[in-house]
């Protein structure tokens, strides 16, 4: 059977901000992203965690997120945008192409009504969404037990 994307979806970042600010929220990292951020900000590892991150409890576990600033704005979010844009966490990377958001049309429209540049622009290729979701799934975030 197919899926609501099989002709693609069209997707072209406006560079609102929305996602990067306004409410809080998290930005869940893995272990690639982590050494990744650090090798890009000449960092190591742990001083990058210490720096940038906090840990969130979960419930069952705990996570590794990036800081936010008072008004939610992420910590690497500036007035010329984001400042780690080259190595930034899978998380932002793969977005809007995460796996709730691709499950059905009315999940993909209701995300679409937060971000204007859902349904414009580019047109990205059922394979090409693909395998933007199995980057993101290969990306698990790190888990703290
Ligand atoms: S909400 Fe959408 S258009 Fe705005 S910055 Fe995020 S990805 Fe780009
Ligand atoms: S790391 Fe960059 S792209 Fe991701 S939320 Fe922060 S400012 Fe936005």
């Amino acid at each position: 059977m197919g899926c609501f994307y099989d002709k693609g979806l069209k997707f072209s970042c406006q560079g609102c901000r929305v996602c990067c600010s306004v409410d809080p929220g998290f930005v869940f990292l893995s272990e690639d992203d982590i050494q990744r951020m650090a090798d890009g900000l000449s960092m190591e590892r742990q001083a990058f965690i210490d720096t940038y991150c906090r840990i969130v409890d979960m419930g069952q576990m705990k996570m590794i997120s990036l800081l936010e600033k008072e008004n939610y704005d992420c910590i690497f979010l500036t007035d010329k945008g984001c400042k780690v844009y080259p190595y930034r966490p899978v998380q932002c990377a793969t977005y809007p192409f995460w796996a709730h958001i691709l499950e059905n049309k009315d999940a993909w429209d209701e995300e679409a009504k937060t971000c204007p540049g859902m349904n414009k622009g580019q047109l990205h290729s059922k394979d090409e969404i693909d395998k933007i979701l199995e980057t993101r799934l290969s990306n698990t975030p790190v888990v703290l037990i």
